[in-house]
């Protein structure tokens, strides 16, 4: 369907394979017992995909967009909490490669191809959706700021070595008083609340971070002051795309358990995917997929050609559908497989549960046909 060169090919080939080896294997027993997987982070940083849009010049090996939406893909078919290391780690370091000054990109960036890892922090405990109603506070004082704050949720949040932080340096003016910050783990000031514990995406870790008159460096910051909002935006595009392409690839996921399981499964006397019934079931869920899968790498195409009003709005129609398929498509394979599909032996219950974060996090789907909606009246 996507011509790919040799080059990009080889790389998928390779990332299939450090799935197979690596990843699938331990899948289940991450989402059990609840556990990050550190040895992930070595072997993806080992094979050069922990940060792969990241530009060669930093170390990384600068795939685009679209073929970043493959990587993760093939990581979320066998577990979405896998795939979702590398969308923090994108997350975390996409504000710093395009706002960020030479020197924090020097300082910050080489070390995330390496194994150090980044989050991004904007949630707050009363700031969701209307993210920009954040508490948090940053004044300057001389050459550093004092922050003071609390986050909440942030995936990779007490793991990450290095942290984009959202805070206020003006709130009289509004959305253009909002700047971004690089914090660094081991900062005073910066402590950990809580680690949750959550339905699904369980071999993630989700964050509580606390910041007490936390004191950066005022060449920490990320542009200039009251830019943040902007470049928070744009990290928030970028996200909704690469959820799109863990959704899709979830859902892929699934479909193979499903079709395994009818061929091989037999009631009445045959198998249960030669009935109309699972047929059908499939044909849906293969088409929605599809479909998803289509409207994902045109919002990376466009992400690809340059952010704008268009790319802002493909990611979020990408989010919105290919998350809500991922949710029905699991949902569904869960019933193919019958009660054995509510059981821990096979993963399509761990794909429903890990299914719902996607139409929750970065904007949730009614936020995302918020956006979606704002852009095409404003066309
Ligand atoms: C596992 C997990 C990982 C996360 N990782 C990160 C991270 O790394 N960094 C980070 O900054 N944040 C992160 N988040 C936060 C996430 O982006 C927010 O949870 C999300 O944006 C929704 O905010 P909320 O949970 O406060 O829900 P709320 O905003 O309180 O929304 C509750 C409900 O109300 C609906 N709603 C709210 N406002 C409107 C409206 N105007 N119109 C229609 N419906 C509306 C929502 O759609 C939702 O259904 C994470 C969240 C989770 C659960």
């Amino acid at each position: 369907m996507i011509e790919l060169d040799r080059e990009q090919e080889m790389m998928l080939a390779a990332v299939r394979e450090i799935v197979d080896r690596e990843v699938r294997p331990q899948a289940a027993q991450i989402d059990e017992e609840q556990r990050f997987p550190w040895e992930t982070v070595r072997v993806f940083a080992d094979n050069g995909i922990l940060t792969p849009l990241l530009p060669q010049q930093y170390g990384g090996v600068g795939v685009n967009y679209l073929l970043f939406c493959m990587i993760l893909e093939e990581i979320a078919k066998a577990c979405a909490s896998s795939a979702l290391l590398l969308i923090a780690q994108a997350d975390g370091m996409l504000p710093i490669l395009c706002g960020g000054s030479e020197a924090l990109k020097e300082a910050h960036l080489p070390g995330l191809a390496k194994g150090n890892l980044a989050a991004f922090a904007a949630t707050e405990p009363d700031a969701g959706s209307d993210v920009l109603s954040m508490k948090t506070r940053a004044v300057r004082d001389g050459g550093r700021y004092l922050i003071n704050g609390r986050k909440c949720f942030i995936t990779n949040g007490s793991v990450a070595d290095v942290l984009t932080v959202y805070a206020y340096t003006d709130p009289d003016k509004g959305p253009r008083g909002i700047s971004a910050f690089v914090v660094t783990k081991g900062s005073p000031g910066l402590s950990y609340g809580k680690n949750e514990n959550k339905m699904g995406m369980r071999g993630s870790v989700n964050s509580e971070l606390i910041f007490e008159d936390l004191s950066v460096p005022v060449e920490n910051r990320i542009g200039e002051e009251g830019e943040g909002v902007a470049n928070m935006m744009a990290a928030l595009d970028t996200s909704r795309l690469f959820a799109a392409a863990q959704a899709v690839g979830l859902a892929q996921g699934a479909i193979d358990e499903a079709v395994t399981y009818a061929g091989a499964r037999v009631q009445f006397g045959k198998p249960i995917a030669r009935t109309q019934a699972i047929q059908f079931m499939l044909a849906d869920m293969v088409a929605a997929t599809e479909a998803a899968r289509l409207l994902t790498y045109q919002a990376a195409r466009y992400l690809d050609r340059g952010k704008g009003p268009q790319a802002r709005k493909f990611c979020a129609m990408a989010k919105f559908t290919a998350s809500d398929t991922a949710m029905k498509v699991t949902t569904d394979a869960v019933q193919v497989l019958g009660g054995y599909g509510y059981m821990k032996d096979f993963p399509v219950e761990r794909m429903m549960r890990d299914a719902k974060l996607i139409q929750i996090y970065t904007g949730t789907n009614q936020i995302m046909r918020m956006v979606t909606a704002r852009e095409i009246f404003r066309e």
